[in-house]
């Protein structure tokens, strides 16, 4: 008897922006995109600066800040996003250089660079500026910690920069802050330095777990360092619609914070966690695709969010 050549089986890779329920959802999402596109977003009375932080690593941090801001600029606002993470994840997903050398938020920290000096254009993406983070910042937590005022040195930046708040038609709408996953002094900075907090929940079993010193933490920077400071927005981030984990998760969430948590969610999906790879946010690596649109979406209530305040 001949052997049949054993057949090597055929992989194929299972795609979380394919299936039946995601395609649906992408139907529905693209719909109400195209009906709303033509509204622009309404620009902000003021330049509304937004920390985004969760001492967890990878809960969407990052992300959140790239496609947020993508979203933002793509609706005709101006952005800034200010790279506090000494990884440069936000950079590098925005294909902004930051190789040593290059003026980053490193110099802005611990040489008082002024701000407008480390601002990159986005290559792409009109209205969408960066300033980006190089590897020096890692050693910026122990430098800080003899510099005077060392927890409001991005505080002055950001005041010293002539289109962060002021009446010029220039004038960004937004200043996005990527935090790196820690309660160290980068992240300090930011809550100093900003007015309102976007927190990224990955809705997973241990999602709330760590909430609490964060909020504590949020709460002794309000007594202490900035009076001004809110926890304006919740993102549920990665949500898997297929598990009822996922949905117990967002329940608690939005029980918690039912004023802060955003109707839209942003799904887990491949062509979100692929974009970084080739230098883009999913806003241009694949604007169709549910993560795309869900940034799009939650853009839009963010904006209108501040609208009505
Ligand atoms: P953080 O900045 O909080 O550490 P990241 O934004 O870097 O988190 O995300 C952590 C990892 O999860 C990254 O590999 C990212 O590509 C991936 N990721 C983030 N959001 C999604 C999503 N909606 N779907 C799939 N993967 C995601
Ligand atoms: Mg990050």
């Amino acid at each position: 008897m001949t052997r049949q050549p054993e057949q090597t089986p055929s992989i194929v890779p299972f795609d979380e922006d394919n299936t039946p329920l995601a395609r649906a959802v992408a139907e529905q999402l693209r719909a109400r995109a195209a009906v709303r596109f033509n509204d622009p977003l309404p620009r902000p009375a003021d330049t509304r600066v937004m920390v985004v932080a969760n001492q967890k690593g990878g809960v969407g941090k990052t992300t959140t800040t790239v496609n947020l801001a993508a979203a933002l600029a793509q609706q005709g606002l101006r952005v800034l996003v200010v790279d506090l993470d000494p990884q440069g994840n936000a950079s590098t997903a925005l294909s902004i250089e930051h190789r040593r050398g290059v003026l980053s938020s490193y110099d802005v920290l611990v040489d008082s660079t002024p701000l407008v000096d480390a601002v990159q254009p986005h290559p792409e993406i009109a209205g969408l500026f960066v300033v980006p983070a190089t590897i020096d910042l890692a050693g910026a937590e122990i430098e800080l910690v003899n510099v005077m005022s060392r927890e409001s040195r991005l505080r002055k930046a950001l005041a010293g920069h002539p289109l962060v708040h002021g009446e010029s038609e220039d004038r960004f709408d937004y200043v996005l802050i990527d935090c790196p996953p820690s309660l160290g002094l980068l992240t300090l900075n930011a809550l100093v330095g900003g007015e309102e907090m976007l927190i990224p929940i990955q809705a997973e079993y241990y999602a709330l777990e760590g909430l609490g010193q964060l909020l504590e933490t949020v709460e002794m920077v309000r007594t202490h360092l900035n009076p001004g400071l809110s926890v304006s927005t919740i993102l549920i981030t990665m949500y898997d619609a297929r598990t009822r984990l996922a949905a117990g998760v967002a329940d608690e969430v939005r029980e918690h914070f039912a004023s802060q948590v955003l109707k839209t969610s942003i799904p887990r999906s491949v062509r979100v966690s692929e974009a970084p790879s080739y230098g883009q946010s999913v806003m241009t690596y694949d604007p169709g695709s549910p993560g795309a649109l869900s940034y799009l979406e939650a853009a839009r209530e963010l904006a209108n969010k501040g609208a009505d305040q």
